[in-house]
């Protein structure tokens, strides 16, 4: 109850929600930190991803609102905001178009990022992708479309080599889970501190159980079409085949119509989360442990030291962080995805068709998506999960980018794109949780005033859920805290507005 009360300081709101922001911004590792106000309940967050930034937004959004009197450190390890989403100039030229070496899209369906784009005046474009789909086996290429990116449901090419049944079948199965993800923006959206239980309350238990292939036989979808289309969806969002992943991401992975980004890069949305929140933020600082302190406050202990907190918000996929955790916290392990990205630039405008050791007259398309199915009839797997044009950087060059299990060596670039190459970056990412079928996921809640916002992604691994999932875990805090939410206590709501978005609007 004492703290309780020290949480409730209650400040007039003008005074409360200033411009501009304070922004101790970039603060460096050699500062040291600011000494603590001593009555000012402390909250810190680990991590300027998707989910750590966007945690320090909604915590200013209830600031603003009804004036808690917080102080909020945000520490990361590393010397850039944005975490998995974050960009490079090809050559380390800035006068050339910046490319995405992480999280690439979004869609208009993930409101609180689409938002973001238009609240600061970011600028939003259609994915720069070349038009032209195909899927390769490791042998053969199976299937071509000269539309863009997942324009082929409707194509004549998809009817007659599909059929009408199974395309239409997976989009009312994908085009059904979207309309109840949209739920989580109304007013009413649930709360949950249990993923098992949110999952059950949208109606996705069945889906999450089940491996995407297995969902979309017992739909009445045939095999071609899953080991085809939609193998190459899951393989490319998730590096994972249709029979290994869990159909709900199945679905999120055959949803990107409409795929935008972010002129210049989509870390811009999270560096304006930062901006636009009171946090004290802390690059190129590790946090190292987290143990029990005095009151039932938590200790952080960092590059910079010792510091105390009421609450701490964990932003980072645990296995990831090399924090220890008091024993008594426990988070299960999480295989991620081990992905080599490779970007590089070429003056060829498609991959020459001797590469495959296909007909010279062959069009390979700018997307070339894979499935494992020959290799479940015994051929090849194929070197690479995608290989994708990303349009020109200049006259005569393209961008191009591999997603792969393995390191693409420079002789193997040079063997595909008859020697020319010009500029090439690569990069390794735990990308996402290895994602089988499961109905059990971490604890939002690891004690109480410990959160986990990547509890999430085993369950919908994207930047917008973990926006989602900071901001169920940031009124999961103030509620616990503070008897309130992101929203205040008696939020006044235009909660029938079409354009409603839950955080933003209430
Ligand atoms: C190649 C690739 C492609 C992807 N494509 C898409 C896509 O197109 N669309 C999409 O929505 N999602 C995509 N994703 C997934 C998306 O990137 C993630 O779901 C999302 O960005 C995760 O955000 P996060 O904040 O939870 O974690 P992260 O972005 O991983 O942020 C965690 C942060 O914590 C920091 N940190 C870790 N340990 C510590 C420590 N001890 N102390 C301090 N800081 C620490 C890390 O440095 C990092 O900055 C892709 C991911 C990859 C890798």
């Amino acid at each position: 109850m004492r703290f309780l009360h020290g949480f409730l300081a209650i400040l007039p709101v003008s005074s409360s929600f200033q411009l501009p922001f304070k922004v101790p911004f970039f603060n460096s590792s050699q500062q040291p930190l600011r000494p603590a106000v001593a009555s000012k309940p402390r909250i810190a967050i680990i991590g300027a991803g998707a989910g750590g930034t966007s945690a320090a937004f909604w915590i200013a959004k209830a600031q603003e609102r009804f004036g808690i009197d917080v102080e909020v450190d945000l520490y990361e390890k590393e010397s850039y905001i944005g975490g998995r989403s974050t960009t490079v100039y090809p050559y380390e030229n800035t006068s050339l178009p910046a490319t995405e070496l992480g999280a690439s899209i979004f869609v208009k369906a993930n409101k609180n990022l689409w938002r973001a784009v238009d609240e600061f005046n970011l600028t939003r474009r259609d994915f720069r992708d070349e038009k032209g789909l195909g899927i390769w086996d490791g042998e053969k290429l199976l299937f071509t479309t000269s539309g863009g990116w997942w324009s082929w449901w409707d194509s004549a090419k998809a009817l007659f080599r599909y059929g009408f049944q199974s395309p239409r079948r997976t989009q009312t199965f994908v085009s059904e889970m979207i309309s109840q993800f949209l739920t989580l923006y109304s007013a009413e959206t649930p709360k949950w501190d249990n993923i098992t239980h949110l999952s059950s309350s949208l109606g996705w238990s069945e889906l999450v159980s089940q491996s995407t292939s297995e969902y979309l036989k017992a739909e009445g979808v045939s095999n071609q079409f899953i080991s085809e289309l939609v193998e190459a969806s899951t393989r490319v969002n998730y590096g994972q085949n249709a029979d290994e992943i869990h159909a709900l991401e199945g679905a999120c992975s055959l949803a990107p119509t409409g795929a935008s980004a972010v002129e210049g890069g989509n870390f811009q949305i999270f560096e304006q989360f930062l901006k636009h929140s009171r946090a004290n933020v802390y690059i190129n600082t590790s946090v190292n442990s987290i143990s029990p302190a005095a009151s039932g406050q938590w200790s952080l202990d960092s590059d910079r030291g010792s510091e105390t907190y009421r609450a701490i918000i964990l932003a980072a996929p645990w296995h990831s962080t090399n924090i220890e955790l008091p024993v008594s916290v426990r988070i299960s392990p999480q295989p991620y995805v081990h992905l080599h990205v490779t970007l590089f630039t070429t003056t060829l405008p498609s991959i020459p068709p001797q590469s495959f050791s296909l007909p010279a007259s062959t069009k390979i398309p700018p997307m070339l998506l894979t499935t494992f199915e020959g290799a479940r009839n015994g051929g090849p797997e194929p070197e690479f999960n995608s290989i994708s044009y990303h349009g020109l950087i200049r006259d005569g060059e393209w961008v191009v980018k591999i997603f792969s299990k393995a390191r693409i060596s420079d002789k193997w670039l040079s063997k595909m794109f008859d020697g020319e190459i010009g500029w090439v970056h690569r990069k390794e990412w735990d990308a996402y949780p290895v994602l089988p079928p499961t109905s059990s996921f971490p604890d939002v809640t690891l004690a109480h005033g410990l959160y986990y916002v990547n509890s999430f992604e085993p369950f919908i691994s994207t930047m917008e859920t973990e926006t989602l999932s900071s901001r169920n875990v940031v009124d999961t805090l103030l509620k616990e805290f503070f008897q309130s939410g992101i929203c205040g206590p008696d939020a006044i709501t235009d909660k029938d507005s079409e354009d409603y978005v839950y955080g933003w609007d209430c």
